[in-house]
């Protein structure tokens, strides 16, 4: 039986290193290959740091789930989140980054070299560590929302909107990136249903207003979704209003997408034993700079990052987190 559970998992670390197959050394490994992984790869690679890095399991990251990203600096034409990693990952491997495939299943931070073992049994032993880890898209944890998954159930609406066109969809959510998203599927789609749990919308007032100067977004506050229906493919959604209250009623609406945004979740659970974390787990690092409360330790992109969130803030920190992890090698 093995002793470490997967990432994804919300698995606490066990100290004791398995048995091991391989184990290496080396002055930086870097967990993860989104914008932030690849540029502190691409960073620190060029400070002769051979760097490895492990790409995770969601190699590109979030981005590979994205169409075209038209708001990183430098392409004036856009260009596809799965072409961006794509040369992020050559750039990287350009200048000597080692690039593997891996999961990094669990670590211990307890003592320097610290140790990352990946895919449960190899052991890295590495004098700094980059946490690239990124988020994850939260879901409401419906067992319908599974069956539907890929067959009318979407957390990106970037990547699946397209199929959508002319169609009737709901967005979840009353942040900023359900009206960013519902703006994006209004642009598409016929109707789109905004499904709000509370009487109001968190997201900022300008995205409020463009939700609702929409002529084909439908906010539906006060609603929570107790099932999606359909054959094979989603055709309706069962609604809660007002749920709870003495005049709580069910309500259907015909739908042929449902598309989740109320927020991610941060990658952050092997490092829990060892790191600050917040209350939803982001990892906390010294403001302004990817360092955590381990030395040598740093993190980068979405798993420390939950207000900005961009391709280009994500890169950003991970240069940080390059220069960061030569100067303490430097000084050590
Ligand atoms: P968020 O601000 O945390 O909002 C999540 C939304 O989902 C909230 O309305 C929340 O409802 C709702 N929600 C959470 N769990 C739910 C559940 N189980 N059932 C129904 N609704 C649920 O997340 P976000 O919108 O992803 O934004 C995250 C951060 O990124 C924010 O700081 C945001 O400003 C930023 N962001 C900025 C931009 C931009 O500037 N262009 C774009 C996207 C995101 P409650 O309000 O009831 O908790």
């Amino acid at each position: 039986m093995s002793l470490f559970k997967p990432l994804e998992t919300n698995s606490e670390v066990i100290k004791d290193i398995p048995d091991t197959t391989r184990s290496e050394r080396v002055k930086c490994v870097i967990i993860r290959s989104g914008p932030a992984g690849y540029t502190a790869a691409i960073y620190a690679a060029r400070a002769n740091l051979k760097p490895l890095l492990f790409k995770g399991i969601q190699p590109g990251g979030q981005l590979t789930t994205t169409t075209d990203v038209e708001n990183y600096p430098g392409y004036p034409e856009g260009i596809t989140g799965p072409r961006m990693m794509d040369d992020l990952e050559k750039q990287a491997a350009r200048f000597g980054t080692d690039i593997r495939w891996g999961i990094a299943t669990s670590v211990d931070f307890s003592a320097s070299p610290y140790k990352v073992i990946v895919d449960e049994k190899n052991v890295v032993e590495a004098d700094t560590v980059i946490i690239a880890t990124g988020a994850t898209a939260r879901y409401l944890g419906l067992e319908s929302e599974e069956t539907y998954r890929g067959s009318g159930v979407s957390a990106c609406a970037t990547c699946d909107g397209f199929f959508y066109r002319g169609k009737d969809v709901a967005v979840v959510g009353g942040g900023d990136t359900a009206c960013e998203e519902a703006l994006y599927l209004a642009g598409m789609c016929k109707k789109v249903y905004l499904i709000v749990r509370k009487n109001y919308l968190r997201a900022s007032k300008i995205m409020q207003q463009r939700v609702m100067d929409a002529p084909n977004i439908e906010v539906l506050f006060e609603r929570n979704t107790r099932e999606l229906r359909g054959n094979q493919v989603v055709e309706e959604a069962v609604l809660i209003k007002r749920m709870g209250q003495p005049d709580e009623q069910e309500e259907l609406i015909k739908i042929d997408g449902f598309f989740l945004a109320i927020g991610h979740t941060p990658n952050s659970a092997i490092f829990k034993p060892f790191l600050e974390t917040d209350e939803t787990g982001y990892i906390i690092t010294t403001p302004g700079t990817p360092r955590t409360n381990i030395p040598g330790v740093f993190a980068c992109g979405d798993v420390q990052d939950k207000v900005y969130r961009q391709a280009v803030t994500a890169a950003g920190s991970g240069c940080q987190a390059a220069i960061e992890a030569e100067r303490y090698l430097a000084q050590k």
